[in-house]
């Protein structure tokens, strides 16, 4: 079966450069939703713990529950779920103004606010009333939080949103003592944001990419030494040798040119790779050939090593399927074994 294998040193130096960045280690909440962007989340979250982290985000409220053992808060983005309203280290995201009002009184929040992605958070004219309610309700306000559309790009519009997010906490001062709220957390930047900022001055950076060591800056942002995490391998099924002429897989996509090598190894579309339609040429990590196209639980390729390594940088995946590289981990099967070395 293909199973993947974890770097701790890569994950320790990430941890360490972005560390640098905040300002300590104790400044990064690690973005651990949808497995640990295809990492695994169990065996992950022990893992970024040991390494000095203590704040988590995940995607909902189960995996929020699997892994707080290990940090003093988790994060739950996009999830509101009754029974865990009253659990201590459990913080909900509350996405709208209108989900305010469904939220028991007592519960610990995180705020997003929309300072310019419009893809959900408040609006900074209902702030006001979002502080009455919280207070009337006596939620527990954790942090004020938003993100940036445009954190990777040149633009100016990563400059504009993150002004608009500054009058919110002036906003917030203010109105904040009128309602005798507490002082809160602020946090806006994911990991290219936070590598981006030459002075980085909130309390919290939300970084999910770079911690599993990668970053699509424009280089004038400066180089990062970042190392990706994951490796991918699978084992050989069997092997032939491919006659001149003789063409391999579903549709014959591949005509060896010389008589040549090639395994069937044991890693196909069904464990989460995208399906290489045999066209433009695509390779493994030490450079062999993939022969035509994937199957759904195989593949050919040019080499008869009883293991091999299928990408150790998802970018190479990611560039031939003109997608990123978050596309090419999250989709990794949660069932291939995966394991910290
Ligand atoms: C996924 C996510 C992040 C992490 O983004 P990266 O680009 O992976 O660092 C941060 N904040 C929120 C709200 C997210 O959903």
């Amino acid at each position: 079966m293909p199973k993947i294998k974890l770097y701790s040193q890569n994950l320790a130096s990430n941890l360490d450069i972005l560390a640098k960045k905040a300002g300590g280690k104790e400044k990064l909440i690690a973005v651990l939703k949808d497995n640990a962007y295809g990492h695994g989340l169990s065996v992950f979250a022990p893992k970024a713990a040991s390494l000095g982290i203590v704040h988590a985000i995940t995607r909902e409220a189960k995996e929020a529950l699997e892994i707080e053992e290990f940090f003093q808060d988790v994060i739950v983005l996009s999830e509101h779920k009754e029974v865990f309203f009253k659990h201590p280290k459990i913080i909900f995201a509350v996405n709208e103004f209108e989900a305010l009002k469904n939220v028991p009184s007592g519960a610990r929040i995180a705020l997003k606010v929309d300072t310019g992605m419009h893809r959900n958070g408040i609006k900074s004219d209902e702030i006001e009333d979002a502080c009455a309610i919280i207070s009337q309700k006596k939620l527990s306000l954790h942090s004020i939080f938003t993100h940036f559309r445009s954190a990777d790009e040149i633009s100016g519009e990563f400059f504009w949103q993150r002004k608009n997010f500054d009058e919110i906490k002036v906003k917030y001062a203010d109105i904040s003592k009128r309602y005798s709220l507490p002082k809160v957390y602020f946090h806006s930047c994911n990991s290219a944001a936070l590598l981006r900022c030459n002075k980085f001055d909130e309390d919290f950076a939300r970084v999910g990419i770079a911690m599993y060591g990668y970053c699509d800056l424009p280089e004038v942002f400066g180089k990062f030494e970042l190392k990706p995490v994951l490796e991918l391998f699978a084992k050989r099924v069997s092997t032939k040798e491919l006659k001149i002429g003789q063409r391999v897989g579903y549709g014959g996509m591949f005509t060896a040119n010389k008589n040549m090598i090639s395994s069937l190894y044991d890693v196909g579309y069904s464990d989460g790779i995208l399906r290489y339609d045999g066209k433009a040429k695509l390779k493994t990590t030490n450079k062999s050939l993939i022969l035509g196209r994937v199957s759904m639980d195989s593949m050919s390729i040019n080499s008869d090593e009883e293991e091999i390594s299928i990408f150790n940088d998802a970018t190479v995946w990611a560039k031939h399927f003109n997608t990123i590289s978050y596309d090419i981990l999250v989709k990794l099967n949660a069932r291939i074994a995966r394991e910290f070395v």
